[in-house]
């Protein structure tokens, strides 16, 4: 399928990456966008720049000058700008389209959630979100993300008009340096603040943290889970683990069945697909219809008593040992570093 109807021949302008630094911070998604902007502009073939906000630490424009960026350009922020999406979405509009930018990319985060939809308003544009992958192709851009509960892939293409604004999945950002990303020192570009006094209509009042308790395991950072190698003693020690250490639970279908959790925190072919950095198996055979499900993980880590189960051969780092034995001892350990607070 297609955006727009145009016989013009695909000729995007440059590619406009704008950051999330969380706390003045480059971290790995920032760092992920700024190599995703650069693939981006490369296969596009037109240069790229990034904007972020204001009060940044000093070594975020040499970290970001790694990924090869030359133009950083700064938007001066406040109180009023930080907690006002429609306001920052308005400077970042005028930015654009000052850059004559093809292409707004943003991470699909909070901030992407935020401003994305604010931002192809204010530029007429097209929006695509939650992009797995971008190719170019004969018809312009062709862009990817998985659909229907994560079943699909559905594929779009994107033919040069207007200004796309994309976000992309963080999932899939990689903040791994290319050899084709030369090393630059980029220009810093003082952008003018907001004209108007006047307030954004949307006030963000307060930010409260996801709690790995209940957020959706399919969004969640760090997952233990339990399989039918953990019996109910083992399970509730999981259970104080997950707390204290601010961790997800997940499980498999049997542990579903016994009745121990809700159908939300079943992992693989029939509960969820999940992505985390972090997945800690325990008591997981490693099925085909539980690893479809892990198989995204950063890293995954793997506990069970049998040397010979496919969890194994599918883990980064597996541990052949007995969970009544680990379990009481790993407690006991989290609970002495943590002073057993939650
Ligand atoms: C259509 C279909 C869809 C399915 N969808 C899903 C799905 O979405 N998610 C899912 O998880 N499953 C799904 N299943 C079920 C799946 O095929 C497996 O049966 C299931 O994943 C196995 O779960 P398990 O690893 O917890 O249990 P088991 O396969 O029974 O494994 C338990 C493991 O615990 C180990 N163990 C036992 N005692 C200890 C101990 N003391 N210490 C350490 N290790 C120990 C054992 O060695 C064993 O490897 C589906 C099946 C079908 C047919």
């Amino acid at each position: 399928m297609a955006f727009g109807g145009s016989n013009q021949p695909f000729a995007p302008g440059p590619v406009l990456a704008v950051l999330d630094l969380p706390g003045g911070e480059l971290e790995e998604t920032g760092k992920g966008l700024l190599s995703e902007a650069s693939r981006l502009a490369k296969k596009l073939d037109v240069a790229w720049s990034a904007l972020c906000f204001s009060g940044f630490a000093p070594e975020v424009p040499e970290q970001c000058g790694a990924y090869g960026l030359t133009r950083l350009l700064v938007q001066p922020s406040s109180a009023e700008v930080t907690d006002a999406p429609d306001l920052q979405a308005a400077l970042i509009a005028l930015t654009a389209r000052d850059q004559g930018a093809g292409v707004v990319l943003l991470p699909h985060n909070d901030l992407g959630h935020a401003l994305a939809p604010l931002l192809a308003a204010q530029l007429d544009g097209p929006l695509y979100t939650e992009a797995v992958a971008t190719a170019r192709d004969h018809q312009g851009l062709k862009l990817m993300r998985r659909a229907l509960g994560k079943r699909v892939q559905e594929a779009w293409f994107w033919n040069g008009q207007g200004t796309l604004v994309l976000t992309v999945n963080p999932q899939i950002l990689s903040a791994a340096l290319l050899p084709s990303m030369k090393r630059s020192v980029p220009e810093q570009v003082q952008l003018a603040g907001p004209t108007s006094a006047a307030p954004g209509k949307i006030r963000i009042i307060e930010r409260i943290p996801p709690d790995p308790q209940t957020v959706d395991v399919s969004e969640a950072e760090v997952i233990f889970s339990a399989g039918l190698g953990c019996d109910q003693a083992c399970f509730d020690q999981l259970l104080e683990l997950c707390k204290l250490l601010n961790v997800s639970l997940g499980v498999t279908r049997p542990v579903y069945d016994l009745g121990w959790t809700g159908f939300e925190r079943m992992v693989g072919q029939t509960g969820k697909t999940v992505a985390p950095r972090f997945y800690l198996a325990l008591g997981i055979s490693g099925s085909m219809h539980h690893i479809g499900g892990i198989k995204d993980s950063r890293r995954i880590i793997s506990l069970n008593i049998d040397p010979k189960v496919p969890i194994f051969p599918n883990s980064d780092e597996g541990f052949v040992a007995d969970l009544k034995a680990v379990m009481p001892l790993l407690l006991e350990r989290v609970r002495a570093a943590t002073g057993g607070v939650a």
